[in-house]
Parts: C-alpha cells; sequence; structure tokens
C-alpha cells in the first residue's frame, strides 16, 4: 500500500535552510520508491489563519510587510509565502485523508515554533495547531520528536482545549509545560538508546490515557548524529526504529495518525537528507503491509 501524501509543487521554495528547499526532492523520492500517492491539496482559508493567529501578522505576511513578514527567520519572499499556505493547506488535508484511510502524510513541514504572535525559528504559521482549530469536535495529540521542542505549539494549548502537545527533545527553549504539554528532553543519545525509548512508551501512555481522535506526527530528522542542529546523535537506524514504534503504536491503538517530515538540516539534500525522510515513508509502508 501507498501512504496518501500531500504534495504540490507550491510546496518547495528557495529557503537558506533545507526547510521548503527539500520538499520536492522527499515527495519526488518516495513516489519513485513507490511509498507515496500524492494528493494535491489546493490552498487554505486565510479566515482560518486569521483566528489562528493575530490577524496583523497574518496580513503581513500575506503582504510581505516588515518586519513581521521576515520573523520566521528568512527574508520574505512571494514563493515562500505560496509555499506556506500551500503546506497548511496540506496540513487539513492530509488530517482528512488520515481520519479516512488511517495513515497519511504531508510533505511540509509542522511549523512548531510559530506562536500567535509572531513567526520564529523557520516557522511561519502553525499547522499543528491549525489541525486542532479547524476541527474542535477532535482530540489533536501533536507527538513532536525534532531536535527541537515545539514551544509555539505548546503556547497554543491554552487557547485549543482539544491540543495536546508531547515534545521528546534534545534543545528545548521557552516551552510551557501544563495539563496538555509535556516536554521530555534528552540527553545525547548512546549505545541502546534506551532513554529514548523510555521517553517514547511514556508519549504513548499518555496518549493512550488522553484518547485522541488523531494523530500529527512530527518525524524530525534533525535528531541525526550529523545534523548540524542537531544534539541527540540518533543513527539512521535509530530514527527509522523511532518511526516504526509510533506508526506501530498508532495503528494497534486505533488512533489515525499522519506525519511531517519537520527539521532536517544536512546538506548535500540529496545524499545526505532526502535518505532520512525517506525512511519515514518506509515504516509507515511497512506498518500498513
Ligand atoms: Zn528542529
Amino acid at each position: 500500500m501507498t501512504i496518501p501524501t500531500c504534495f504540490s509543487p507550491t510546496y518547495s521554495a528557495i529557503t537558506p535552510t533545507p526547510s521548503m528547499t527539500k520538499l520536492a526532492m522527499v515527495a519526488n523520492a518516495a513516489v519513485q520508491a513507490g511509498y507515496a500517492q500524492l494528493h494535491d491539496p489546493g490552498t487554505v482559508d486565510l479566515h482560518l489563519l486569521r483566528r489562528l493567529h493575530d490577524p496583523r501578522y497574518v496580513d503581513a505576511f500575506l503582504a510581505g510587510q516588515e518586519p513581521l513578514a521576515s520573523t520566521p527567520g528568512w527574508d520574505w519572499t512571494a514563493a515562500i509565502r505560496d509555499g506556506v499556505l500551500a503546506i497548511n493547506a496540506g496540513q487539513l488535508a492530509a488530517a482528512r485523508l488520515a481520519r479516512a484511510h488511517g495513515i497519511a502524510a504531508n510533505v511540509g513541514n509542522g511549523f512548531h515554533h510559530a506562536t500567535w504572535a509572531e513567526g520564529a525559528d523557520f516557522c511561519t504559521f502553525n499547522g499543528l495547531a491549525l489541525v486542532a482549530l479547524a476541527h474542535p469536535d477532535w482530540r489533536v495529540f501533536v507527538l513532536d520528536c525534532d531536535e527541537h521542542c515545539g514551544n509555539g505549539t505548546a503556547s497554543f494549548t491554552p487557547r485549543l482545549p482539544n491540543l495536546f502537545n508531547y515534545s521528546i527533545c534534545g534543545t528545548e527553549w521557552d516551552y510551557l509545560r501544563n495539563e496538555r504539554s509535556r516536554c521530555h528532553r534528552l540527553p545525547p543519545v548512546t549505545g541502546e538508546f534506551e532513554s529514548y525509548r523510555e521517553a517514547m512508551r511514556e508519549a504513548f501512555a499518555c496518549a493512550l490515557d488522553w484518547r485522541p481522535d488523531l494523530i500529527i506526527y512530527q518525524a524530525g530528522a534533525d535528531p541525526h548524529q550529523d545534523d548540524p542542529l542537531g544534539s541527540l546523535h540518533l543513527t539512521t537506524q535509530q530514527l527509522l526504529e523511532r518511526d516504526r514504534w509510533v506508526f506501530r503504536f498508532a495503528r494497534k491503538a486505533g488512533i489515525p495518525l499522519f506525519f511531517v517530515l519537520a527539521g532536517g538540516y544536512q546538506k548535500p539534500i540529496e545524499t545526505k537528507l532526502v535518505p532520512l525522510h525517506l525512511n519515514t515513508f518506509k515504516a509507515a509502508c511497512e506498518c500498513v503491509q
């Protein structure tokens, strides 16, 4: 079985980091490997974005007005804007596909550092909180396994009572903890990586206890040992095992799940980074066969 996967060529834009540059490469590789069937998500309802974020930030980003337009950390371009809108449409479409098929993907970013008032750290509009806003009748559990904590998503939990954020990270800053926002920061992983396994078990137990209608998995590649922004030092095989556990857990629990790529900063993108993201598709396909 292939994974229903949201993507359009509009997603890809030139960014100083691989964040949006890598997306077309990953989508093409996933199709060529027989892992993904692509769905074009169209664009996102701008009124929904104005409800999610400060409308002044949304309108500044749409119009390219500085300084807000470049708060994500890149110089604003129209291509980045259009890509961000399409990726957020993909978050909503992937959520629907996951509910219909059990599993789905969005070849985009969750933009987990974005807060209500502005973007931050290569993140524009928070596409994880967006799903919870769009579906107030669903309990949305974000399992964030990026190297960096999902502090932006955490900051949305007081606004969205149907949103739970669980971060397993190596790098933490400004993280709001509450009954629906947890953060498990780990030191560099070595050997058998039992500490990471334990963090995963705790996250799964937490999800089971909260009984979500949907899991969004941030399958970051930046915890990898060769990533310039990483500290967790996971091997390629350990990242693959991490992905397998997540997909097996969701399937066994009967909880619909979709994944997004999240971080990953190695270059050359084609040879160092794409294979890591492709492994997430591989693990997803293995799980549904
Ligand atoms: Zn990251």
